[in-house]
């Protein structure tokens, strides 16, 4: 028997097995992921940028722990000397009618307290020389490192702890029996007296395991990357965006330097038919029928009708997705490009058709679930799994928490 089973061994399970372990060192922790190695999902496949926060509305779990996230997580890379840079990013308006947004998005980054500067095309060319635009905003607080290694010295931290970390064992059943989880899984059964669910683009299907009901359902968005050919390398120094619609929950595809050098452009966002599938053959029925038998879907398709077939188009055309590119350093030509991974965002739909825009951590009878953990959740990890582990209870006291 554990104190404690968190089911999911990407950032935000192991940042919660972090927090557990630091607040009491003697809880008996195990992490369950069903892959055999660590972070091989949403966490091992994104942009690894640490967000400064400006995206997101003031007073948002997103807000707060993007701007608190951001430096924690590179407090946390100096302190295990993981490499990282605070390199800075810049957002640029390309076109007249963009300016308003760029102008509202600047005074949502001084609303979230962020040390922003709004920067004429000649100063963004200081910076990035080869962009083409009308003027943009520099976000210096923005930075980069691969959440891979973050996660490794994570799971290393939680041993050290006397936490345990299992791969390969997927959950496939949850009961409870006088308030004690059983958790049935690839590599056995175990006992638990609290449950944590960070099970990502599984994450309803766990809370469902374990007798929740969330209103709100996985819908998966793939987003595929290129890259740049090492020799148009120099066309970007930094991390170059485009002025995200608000409409639309994604930012829109953009040039991201990362921490080994290479630069990725992307990611798109298309529906993924398969929950963790990084191909555009990849399939899966059981995930297909399940958004597409979903009313929230269709709502959802109705309202993003346009932007959801550009996406599609910049999915099957790479001309289409080199001329997004071009709207921001029009020198880039379809030759500087080749195809890199993909990566799948668990994206938390209501039945009515809106996405879940925050965090969602939803509680059960001594169990938590962490429901909807999109971008920026790798930048907010410390954060969210200390606000994770405030939820368990002090489990030296055997005490049952109800719903
Ligand atoms: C394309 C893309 C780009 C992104 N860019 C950024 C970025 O630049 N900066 C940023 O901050 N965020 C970014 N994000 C978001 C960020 O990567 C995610 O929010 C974060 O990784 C979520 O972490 P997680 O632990 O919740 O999910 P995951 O990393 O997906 O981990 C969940 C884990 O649960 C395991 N699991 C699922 N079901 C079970 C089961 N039944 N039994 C056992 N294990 C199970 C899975 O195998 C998986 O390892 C991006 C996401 C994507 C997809």
């Amino acid at each position: 028997m554990v104190d404690c089973a968190i089911i999911g061994g990407g950032i935000v399970g192991l940042a919660t097995a972090v927090a557990l372990s630091r607040r009491d060192s003697g809880l008996r922790i195990i992490v369950l992921e069903k892959e055999p190695g660590l972070a091989r999902h949403q966490t091992g496949r994104n942009s690894g940028v640490i967000h400064s926060g400006i995206y997101y509305k003031p007073g948002s779990f997103k807000a707060r722990f993007a701007r608190e996230g951001s430096r924690s997580m590179v407090e946390f890379c100096r302190e295990h000397r993981i490499k990282h840079a605070v390199c800075g990013k810049v957002i640029v308006a390309t076109q007249e009618s963009e300016l308003p947004l760029l102008d509202q998005l600047f005074q949502r980054g001084l609303a979230n307290e962020l040390p922003a500067t709004k920067l004429v095309a000649e100063q963004v060319r200081e910076i990035e020389p080869h962009v083409r635009c009308l003027g943009g905003i520099k976000v210096p607080t923005t930075g980069i490192v691969d959440y891979k290694e973050v996660c490794t010295k994570f799971a290393d931290l939680v041993r050290e702890r006397g936490g345990t970390v299992i791969t390969g064992a997927r959950v496939v059943g949850i009961g409870e029996v006088n308030g004690t989880h059983r958790i049935e899984t690839t590599r056995g059964g175990f006992e638990a007296r609290f449950l944590i669910n960070c099970a990502g683009l599984h994450s309803d299907r766990v809370a469902r395991l374990a007798g929740l009901q969330p209103q709100a359902r996985i819908v998966p968005f793939r987003g595929e990357y290129y890259e740049l050919v090492p020799e148009k390398r120099h066309l970007v120094n930094t991390l170059i965006y485009p002025v995200p619609n608000p409409a639309f929950p994604f930012l829109g595809v953009h040039f991201t330097k990362m921490i080994d050098g290479s630069v990725h452009a992307g990611p798109n966002a298309v529906l993924a038919l398969k929950r963790e599938g990084y191909h555009k053959t990849s399939f899966n029925l059981r995930d297909f029928l399940e958004t597409m038998t979903y009313g929230g879907f269709w709502k959802l398709a109705r309202k993003n009708l346009d932007e959801g077939l550009m996406e599609i188009l910049r999915s099957l055309s790479k001309t289409a997705f080199i001329r997004s590119l071009q709207r921001l350093i029009p020198e880039v030509q379809p030759d500087d490009v080749v195809p890199t991974h993909a990566g799948v965002r668990a994206q938390a739909l209501m039945p009515d058709g809106n996405l879940v825009d925050d965090f969602l951590i939803l509680r059960g009878r001594n169990s938590c679930h962490v429901c909807n953990a999109p971008s920026p959740a790798a930048t907010a990890s410390l954060e969210i799994g200390r606000t994770v582990a405030e939820q368990v209870p002090d489990l030296r006291t055997r005490t049952t928490v109800a719903t």
